[in-house]
């Protein structure tokens, strides 16, 4: 506690320093607003979050609900109304959820199923904080409030005078049940899913009431249930199970009385739930819960201090970093003796050891698990030995987990995931070498049902060198690059091993990237089986031989050997015209590869940066790549035009879908003012601080200090940039040398520095 009140007042003095208009806002966790995002729909995307209440990755989140059960925005913020509080697994609308069920309080014995028991409210009577999230059920007069533990919550239910106060938890359809345990308790479970599960899969809950009920109803037919019609007297052993099973609660209340719910769940079995329940909330209160989550966040959010901006830098930059440490979430659970076990989403056995779930490495190795190796590498070293576990339960890594392999995006990209980590020194060693024998499995084989884990197309790619256009294979130009990219990922850590027969087949597969360069048009182009180029041929064509991107995205995947990249478009001046050219060519596209212009396309246009599209992941380092063509000063424009544009801490404040942390860590990364170009790599690329001071806690116990004293809205160029006093002369940073903790100081000026 001590050190976040040092900390706490470490901001404070930074807060009323910089924005005194804005009063002393003492904790990181009070910058966060978990709204950012949430204005979104299907044809475009700001975000497409939720407003999660949970720790940081927490094995349940907990939503407000305003769309209909199953749909993928559970929360929209020009919604109108409230269904529920949703326990939620869901990393993103385009996977939906899995193991959800909600809790409504209601006033009116009608109130049941989810039409009925719907209220309006307003984001003026609502808060949304990480730890915390409280509204006003207008049409019910209740304010329900939630807060979190890592498997539980406490809900608080502020109910108005009424002998029709009452409950609904509702299990959700496709198979679930709910039962009276006694005159205070439900308990139940939810199959429903959207994939990634054995037969077996069950989310278990139980919720515990401090005020005895005075009738329940029960029902397996909520949508024909006459609500109200069959009031049963609050005892055990009264269940309803089926397709759709509710039960609802009844109380009578005063004025003002606040009834309290304390709920858990588990995937392994009813009697876990209850052991979650009491071992995460014990005899805690409704504030004592808060206060716990509130300072697990300022720790967690605490690890990076920054000052010396504008409060709106402060609110942007903490709720990205609130995403970046809700996902990948935890799905294990500890056991009687204190253990970690799993229910294990492959095999459907219950396993001790680690296991996470519900990130896309497509989009998250790029560098929300950079991130995670740097300032949290002990919670990465858990990810790490559940990515051991999900080999030895499945035969493959997972590419996209929610909770077992799901069929989305194209790559091998858990190959950088898990050598990022091995060659940092985070995973645990016992666990290194089957990571090892795991990211080689992958490179030859296809998940028998999940396309998109393991390799598809590694047949040509180990033969001819590049996954050809014309064998019905889609997406085949950013295969190959992602799997050329993927094989020097693994031939580092195969060095690192000392196998350096495989170190030397895997360098040799790392310039397949070559094979689908045409040195025609300098761009990456799809490649027939019989070594000609695909044609027709536009640059500005989604999809088909790219992944959500056009050419001029996809060209610049070649992470690990830009300089590579650069000779085959004929040296670093022409490289730099090709990165201009992005920004300049007009935003057109051809979607016809889809049939019609999906969101990240319409992102892209609406930026007003060319065809420059930051919404999606493949154009995400895009911009530091000027580093290495001698240009550093273009990287430090589009940096901050970037953050200033296509940042806020608003609902509409993201670009295009945040993707489970990837989206916000770059910002993260970027207001600290360097970046992960190639995840596997030493090397950070530079760009431009955002704020006048950050300090960077690693859990060794050393610090990064980054200081731009000079930092300021004009000041946006490097003119010069020492470490640890020591002039540097290009614009790069190593992870060997800040791991041990070191003063990065930048010399900001309004002009680009002179070559
Ligand atoms: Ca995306």
């Amino acid at each position: 506690m001590k050190k976040i009140w040092i900390l706490a007042c470490a901001l404070a003095a930074a807060a009323c320093c910089e924005a005194p208009q804005e009063g002393a806002q003492t904790r990181p966790s009070e910058y966060v607003t978990t709204l950012m995002g949430t204005q979104s729909e299907f044809a475009l995307s700001t975000g497409n979050t939720y407003p999660a209440v949970a720790l940081p990755w927490g094995m349940n989140f907990w939503t407000p609900q305003t769309g209909r059960m199953g749909d993928g925005w559970a929360y929209t913020y020009n919604a109108h109304t409230l269904r529920g509080l949703k326990q939620t697994h869901q990393p993103s609308p385009w996977i939906n959820d899995y193991g959800q069920f909600a809790v409504m309080p209601v006033r009116g014995t009608d109130k049941l199923d989810e039409e009925s028991r719907q209220s309006w409210f307003s984001h003026q009577a609502e808060m949304a904080k990480p730890y915390y999230y409280s509204v006003y059920l207008a049409d019910h007069d209740i304010v329900a409030e939630v807060t979190p533990t890592e498997r539980a919550a406490m809900m608080r239910f502020t109910f108005p005078e009424s002998r029709e106060s009452g409950v609904v938890i509702d299990a959700f359809d496709r198979g679930s049940r709910v039962e009276i345990l006694d005159d205070r308790t439900v308990a139940g479970y939810t199959t429903r899913n959207s994939g990634g599960v054995p037969d077996n899969f069950r989310n278990w809950f139980v919720i515990r009431f401090d005020k005895p009920f005075s009738a329940v109803e029960l029902t397996d037919k909520p949508s024909s249930y006459k609500a109200g019609s069959q009031l049963l007297k609050p005892e055990g052993g009264k269940s309803a199970e089926g397709n759709h099973a509710v039960a609802k609660v009844h109380f009578t209340t005063r004025r003002g009385e606040q009834v309290t719910a304390r709920i858990a769940s588990s995937f392994i079995s009813a009697e876990q739930a209850v052991r979650n329940l009491e071992t995460e909330l014990g005899t805690d209160d409704f504030e004592t819960v808060k206060s716990k989550a509130q300072a697990r966040w300022d720790e967690v959010l605490g690890r990076i201090e920054v000052s010396g901006g504008s409060v709106d830098q402060l609110r942007t930059f903490y709720s990205c970093l609130y995403r970046s440490t809700l996902f990948p979430r935890k799905f294990y659970e500890i056991d009687a003796e204190g253990n970690p076990v799993h229910y294990s989403p492959y095999n459907g056995e219950v396993l001790p050891g680690y296991m996470y779930t519900d990130t896309g490495f497509w989009d998250t190795f790029r560098c929300l698990f950079p991130l995670l190796n740097l300032v949290y590498p002990s919670v990465n070293a858990e990810i790490q030995a559940g990515l051991a576990n999900t080999w030895r339960e499945s035969g493959f890594l997972p590419e996209w987990a929610s909770p077992g392999h799901r069929g989305c995006m194209v790559g091998n990209n858990s190959a950088s995931v898990v050598s990022d980590a091995i060659l940092k020194g985070v995973t645990p060693a016992e666990d290194v070498e089957a990571l090892y024998e795991a990211m080689l499995s992958g490179r030859t084989k296809v998940h028998p049902t999940v396309s998109s884990t393991g390799r598809l197309g590694h047949e040509y790619y180990n033969t001819l060198g590049y996954v050809p256009y014309n064998v019905g294979i889609n997406e085949n130009v950013a295969r190959t690059l992602e799997y050329a990219y993927d094989d020097w990922c693994i031939a580092r850590v195969a060095a690192k091993l000392g196998r350096t027969e495989d170190a030397a087949m895997l360098e040799k597969a790392a310039q397949n990237y070559r094979n689908v360069f045409d040195a025609e048009t300098n761009l990456m182009r799809g490649r027939n089986k019989d070594g000609s180029f695909q044609t027709p041929f536009s640059a500005y064509k989604w999809g088909d031989a790219y992944t959500e991107g056009n050419a001029w995205h996809y060209t610049w995947s070649v992470f690990h050997d830009v300089e590579g990249l650069a000779d085959l478009m004929g040296g670093k001046a022409e490289f730099s015209k090709m990165l201009d050219s992005v920004f300049v060519v007009p935003p057109i596209y051809d979607d016809s590869y889809y049939g019609a212009r999906i969101h990240e396309i319409t992102e892209m246009q609406v930026a007003n940066m060319g065809n420059y599209a930051h919404g999606n992941q493949p154009a995400q380092h895009m911009i530091y790549l000027y580093d290495y063509a001698g240009e550093p000063a273009k990287a430090q424009y589009w940096v901050r035009e970037v953050m200033n544009r296509l940042y806020k801490a608003q609902p509409d404040g993201y670009c295009g879908d945040e993707d489970n942390g990837q989206t916000s860590a770059w910002y993260v990364f970027s207001a600290l003012g360097f970046y992960p170009v190639c995840p596997g790599a030493d090397e950070y690329a530079v760009g431009a601080p955002l704020f006048r001071r950050a300090t960077i806690h690693l859990e060794n116990g050393q610090k990064i200090e980054i200081e731009a004293p000079a930092n300021s809205p004009a000041n946006r160029y490097v003119g010069k940039m020492s470490v640890d006093g020591k002039a540097q002369a290009e614009p790069f940073l190593r992870y060997s040398v800040l791991k041990d903790g070191a003063t990065v100081r930048f010399d900001m000026q309004a002009e680009p520095a002179a070559k």
